[in-house]
């Protein structure tokens, strides 16, 4: 198990309200375990969503090219 996943700080310090879009996402690979978690509900930029398999937490961002990024609560 790696933990290997990039966080870049400097990508989200002035996305908040700066018109990123709505994109959605139905599915996601957990950061921490690379697990594919399929989501009930659709999530998006500043939601939680949690890893079925490791049961870690994490915070979604999408940043303003739609690239989808996790930061671990
Ligand atoms: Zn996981």
């Amino acid at each position: 198990m790696s933990n290997d996943f990039q966080f870049d700080d400097d990508d989200f310090a002035k996305d908040a309200g700066a018109g990123t879009g709505s994109r959605v996402f139905d599915e996601f690979d957990c950061p921490g375990c690379n697990a594919n978690n399929p989501v009930d509900d659709t999530f998006t930029d500043g939601d939680e969503v949690r890893c079925n398999y490791c049961g870690c937490e994490f915070k979604a961002l999408v940043n303003q090219e739609g690239r989808l990024r996790f930061r671990e609560l």
